[in-house]
């Protein structure tokens, strides 16, 4: 077949327990950008049991269609039957692109997928587009972060991509917006090798740094494990987190959920304070989109400097206990 034969843009509408994840509406506003250039339609396409309701929150946020599938072996995440679903729906639909969140579910399922219908797919893109001669390309980190790729799949259909999650801002919702749902019925079973017996809420300690407004990293440039408490101290007079570059997180002194970056979390706080971290792009990957970039740094030429709001050309160990007893100062 032809690959001009394959034809819509499609979201997988990644839900766990009756809820959308957040990096669905984000690829849904990208995916507008997708269809004003090539004219085709978005899907949604939702997986699942008893999960018709999200059709609306996905029509509202962008989708055309909602291609659904619900079966009880689909009512909690297992990859081969999901990865049966989703064969299936795609060798009969055709579409030309179909895009994942580079969450732990899409960057499973994906390539299970690159697989079964032998095509291409990109890894964490965080960003989509086309060129000068109207080619879907995705853009990723390559070598190490020294280049930023643009990745594109030329023969080989559907062009698939796992999206890193806060890239893109969901659009507003259209009130009232509705759309097709098509019903389709899949041919899966329950994965023999193993069952789900229990489901249990991940438990909220209060200080992820996902979602945080305010954000206080730190780097390499630290000199002391204890230089990290007066950090603590000024995210925490700030009602924010503490977050650190991977070195910080490689020598011990914080766990790996608060890496900021490629390996780690992607971050989009109103401001974020970057105390001696040199701006690695595997770095900036994962704060980038923060609203305001302030950051400290002893080295004039720092590269992150170049993606500052603010910047100080000065040692944190100066910079900081000041900033700490002013902020106190003024909230005496
Ligand atoms: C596949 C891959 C994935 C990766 N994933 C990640 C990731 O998720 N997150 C991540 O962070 N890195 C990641 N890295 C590592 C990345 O390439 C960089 O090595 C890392 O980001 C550097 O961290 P840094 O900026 O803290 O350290 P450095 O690059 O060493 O920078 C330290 C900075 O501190 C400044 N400094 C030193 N002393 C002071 C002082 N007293 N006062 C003020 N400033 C001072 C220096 O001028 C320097 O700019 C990854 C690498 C690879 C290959």
């Amino acid at each position: 077949m032809a690959k001009e034969d394959y034809r819509g843009i499609w979201v997988f509408a990644e839900q766990q327990n009756g809820k959308l994840n957040d990096t669905v509406l984000e690829i849904l506003a990208k995916a507008q950008e997708l269809k004003a250039h090539t004219g085709e339609d978005i899907s949604a396409v939702l997986l699942g049991k008893d999960v018709r309701p999200l059709a609306e929150t996905l029509f509202a946020y962008g989708a055309d269609k909602v291609i659904l599938a619900e079966h009880d072996a689909l009512a909690s995440y297992s990859a081969r039957p999901y990865e049966a679903a989703m064969t299936q729906l795609a060798e009969k639909h055709k579409p030309s692109i179909i895009l994942y969140g580079a969450t732990s579910l899409g960057r499973d399922l994906a390539p299970r997928l690159m697989v079964s219908l032998k095509t291409g797919l990109t890894a964490d893109a965080i960003d989509l587009g086309f060129d000068q001669d109207d080619v879907f390309y995705q853009t990723t980190p390559a070598y190490g972060g020294s280049i930023l790729a643009h990745i594109v799949i030329l023969e080989a259909r559907p062009q698939m991509a796992t999206v890193r999650p806060m890239m893109f801002e969901p659009i507003q919702p259209r009130a009232g917006a509705s759309g097709e749902i098509v019903a389709e019925t899949v041919s899966v079973e329950p994965d023999a090798d193993y069952e789900v017996l229990e489901t249990a809420p991940k438990q909220d300690t209060g200080d992820a740094i996902e979602g945080a407004q305010v954000i206080v990293a730190g780097g390499r440039g630290i000199k002391e494990e204890t230089d990290l408490e007066t950090l603590r101290e000024l995210a925490s007079l700030l009602d924010g987190k503490l977050a650190a570059s991977r070195p910080l997180v490689d020598n011990g002194w914080l766990n790996h959920d608060k890496q900021i970056g490629q390996s780690g979390a992607t971050v989009k706080p109103r401001y974020i304070f970057n105390i001696a971290i040199s701006g690695s792009v595997q770095y900036q990957v994962g704060m980038q989109n923060a609203d305001c970039i302030i950051s400290v740094n002893h080295t004039k030429g720092a590269p992150i400097f170049d993606i500052s709001h603010y910047g100080a050309v000065a040692d944190y160990r100066s910079v900081i206990p000041a900033l700490v007893e002013e902020i106190k100062r003024r909230k005496a």
